[in-house]
């Protein structure tokens, strides 16, 4: 579904990705992990078309998307939800909701899609007419993926969806992210939480400084004394 090939970016002089290579197949769910700075949300950022790489190439279902501007980006059926989500806290929570169906025009649909994700987040539904601001670190997580759901996608790009929560929250979002996979979305995740990451992934790669050191099943990973050592905080 989607293919990275060679992946090479740079801020100004410094270059962030060094040739990364990495492949999403349909209905999986892979996980990019490493720790800070290693280039995770750079390499979602450049999928999504808010960075152009230098060199390498991004195809979405057989087509070349490594130079589209962003919008047709979504519209080809890929969703960002961003590091920090990203809400809009001065307005409500439908209000955010539909902002993330601006690329669609059919209001029949917008409404469906709604009703969607009102579904899978009861507490988005309660809270519909409220500021997003004054909402709770996990309920602007829900509310950051469900505008992400909001345009229908392939292949959902999730960065660092348990960043800030207690334990019992990472384990909530991430059932709602195994059940927006079974459903039929396809999922990349981001995470500096392995330990969970792994678990709900089938195949992961581990990014150090601007390189994929090791990629394989998620099962595999678990068990591999370098990533054990390294992300899993054992030895
Ligand atoms: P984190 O989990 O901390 O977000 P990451 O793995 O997502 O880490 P990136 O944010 O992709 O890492 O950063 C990769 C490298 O690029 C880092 O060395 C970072 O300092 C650098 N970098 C990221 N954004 C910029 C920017 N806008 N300008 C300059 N350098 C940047």
């Amino acid at each position: 579904m989607l293919s990275v090939t060679n992946l090479q970016v740079f801020y100004g002089t410094i270059q962030a990705l060094h040739g990364i290579s990495f492949e999403v197949r349909e209905g999986e769910i892979v996980t990019l992990i490493g720790a800070n700075g290693a280039g995770k949300s750079t390499t979602l950022r450049t999928i999504s078309g808010l960075i152009r790489p230098k060199e390498g190439k991004i195809e979405f279902n057989g087509q070349d998307i490594t130079r589209m501007p962003a919008h047709k980006i979504v519209q080809m059926g890929i969703a960002h939800v961003p590091e920090g989500r990203k809400i809009f806290p001065n307005l409500t929570v439908r209000e955010n909701l539909l902002m993330g169906a601006y690329t669609r025009a059919d209001k029949a649909e917008i409404a469906a899609s709604l009703e969607n994700v009102f579904a899978r987040f009861p507490r988005l539904k309660e809270r519909e007419k409220q500021v997003a601001g004054t909402l709770s670190g996990g309920e602007q997580q829900m509310l950051a993926m469900g505008r992400g759901l909001m345009c229908k996608p392939k292949l959902l790009i999730l960065d660092e969806p348990s960043m800030g929560l207690s334990p019992i929250l990472v384990e909530e979002i991430f059932n709602i992210i195994r059940e927006i996979n079974r459903g039929g979305t396809t999922v990349l995740l981001v995470e500096q939480n392995a330990f969970m990451a792994l678990q709900i992934a089938s195949r992961a790669y581990v990014l150090e400084t601007g390189r994929i050191m090791i990629s394989g099943p998620a099962y595999e990973l678990q068990a591999d004394p370098q990533v054990r050592s390294a992300y899993l905080g054992s030895i």
